[in-house]
């Protein structure tokens, strides 16, 4: 170990790397260390709790077997480790000026994941989902994305590894983030806009309405539909799975040890959460941590007011996907058919929660708030005008829960460490900044009759 925590002098450092040498080389399955395993997921037909077989159409056998891994740590892989080499191991920057704007007495630290060629965590699971494809011999891979985020991250992850990729972005945000598609063409991928006129359902649908916005539950039918029909092609989804959040701990063995580095533990951690990905990545290591006795954080959820799966949702099983075509999971849902209003932070618009967060958090193992888009937007400015970096509107709600937490310690001259993720940059995101300052953003509370209507579409286990 090369760095020391003299090479961190306490009271002006204000980034902590951790050296290339010090990256961490496993992935870490939370599921073992749980109180109680989570339900398994059902078969959408018969109800009963599906095996391996009825997920090989849609993914490679090693993706399959870390889906249901018993193991704790599992090997991150060399061909792995070189391409996370492009941007890992990520800064964890001291927000000293920030804290200082917010004369608070308590020490915020965020890890940035926007250094990755996608500008966000996505490449974390898209770059071993492409390379176990790859080695099993498949040709392309299929995805839906909203804001374009997820699909980034795939187009770069399999151009690593030389193989094809076809993504269907809901049709709303492929007529407004042009910047996303081209992103993604860079990097070799084809992008329909969803619903599309490739698949059965996307005509279906579009000749219903031709300017159908789309939705991601849809993009996810329209993407599944298209793997299962093709023995070269497979499925590949950028949050909610076990694989997914597993792919992402990275962040959080990262961010232990450099708060190491500079002698702290936290004492709140928050992160946003739209599927869940990057809070488990972030949270999961410190929880484990936390299980064993030897650190004791308070660990909460934040999630957009418009879409408050976790807040709001019920603990059911349901579909993944509109066209109940994926497996049935038990999770927080507003129900497979709500569509949430298109709040500037796309990534964070799924109706579900992941199995594994909705399990811990219904366990009472981390805590859930829910924060409107203008006060994520205003903690987002400030965040931009003190510590420079412009946020990506999903990291600007755990910003904002961040800021909360700093103001009610300076109420209470507590001197509370607080962790959070920056899981990405805005830099196209730049039209939503220019909604909020031309004042006509709104704040979108979702009322109890719309969430009451959403939820009747969710399945009545026998
Ligand atoms: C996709 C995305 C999210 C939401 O997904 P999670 O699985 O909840 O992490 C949040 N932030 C950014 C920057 C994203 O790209």
């Amino acid at each position: 170990m090369t760095s020391s925590a003299d090479s961190y002098p306490k009271d002006t450092y204000t980034k902590v790397f951790l050296p290339e040498s010090e990256m961490p080389t496993q992935w870490y399955n939370i599921i073992p260390d749980l109180p109680t395993p989570p339900p398994p997921p059902l078969h959408p037909g018969t109800h009963q709790p599906i095996g391996p077989d009825d997920l090989a159409p849609l993914f490679p056998m090693a993706i399959i077997e870390q889906e249901v891994s018993p193991e704790s740590y599992i090997d991150i892989p060399g061909e792995v480790l070189d391409v996370y080499r492009l941007w890992r191991p990520s800064p964890l920057f001291r927000a000293r000026r920030l804290e200082k704007a917010l004369d608070t007495p308590a020490k915020i630290f965020y890890k940035y994941e926007g250094v990755s060629p996608a500008g966000s965590h996505k490449p974390n699971t898209s770059v071993p989902q492409a390379y176990y494809n790859h080695k099993e011999g498949i040709a392309k891979l299929t995805t839906e994305t909203g804001a374009g985020q997820w699909g980034s991250a795939l187009a770069f992850a399999t151009s690593q590894y030389g193989i094809e990729c076809e993504v269907w972005q809901v049709a709303a945000s492929y007529r407004q983030k042009p910047y996303r598609k081209t992103m993604m063409e860079i990097w070799g991928a084809t992008v329909h806009p969803s619903p599309s006129e490739v698949t059965e359902y996307g005509r279906a649908l579009l000749a219903t309405d031709p300017d159908h916005p789309g939705s991601l539950g849809i993009a996810i039918s329209e993407a599944v539909m298209m793997a299962v029909e093709d023995p070269k092609t497979r499925y590949s989804l950028g949050s909610v799975l076990n694989h997914v959040l597993l792919h992402q701990t990275v962040i959080g063995e990262e961010a232990l040890k450099q708060l190491a580095m500079v002698g702290e533990t936290p004492d709140v951690l928050v992160g946003c959460t739209g599927g869940g990905s990057n809070f488990a990545g972030l949270s999961f290591p410190f929880l484990r941590e936390k299980l064993a006795g030897r650190m004791n954080p308070t660990i909460r959820c934040v999630e957009p007011a418009a879409c408050p799966t976790l807040t709001k949702g019920e603990y059911r099983y349901d579909f993944g996907d509109t066209a109940q075509l994926t497996p049935l999971v038990k999770m927080h849902t507003l129900g497979h058919n709500f569509i949430p209003d298109p709040i500037h932070a796309g990534g964070l618009r799924y109706h579900g929660m992941a199995p594994l967060v909705s399990h811990i958090y219904e366990e009472g193992l981390v805590e859930a708030i829910a924060a409107p888009q203008t006060e994520c937007f205003a903690a987002a400015v400030q965040f931009a005008r003190t510590e420079g970096i412009v946020p990506a509107p999903e990291p600007m709600h755990a910003i904002a829960a961040a800021v909360r937490e700093a103001l009610a310690c300076k109420e209470s001259g507590e001197e509370k460490v607080i962790l959070t993720a920056l899981c990405g940059h805005g830099h196209l995101d730049l039209a939503a900044y220019e909604a909020y300052f031309s004042g006509e953003m709104v704040d979108r509370d979702l009322s109890d009759e719309a969430i009451a209507e959403a939820m009747k579409s969710v399945p009545v286990l026998g």
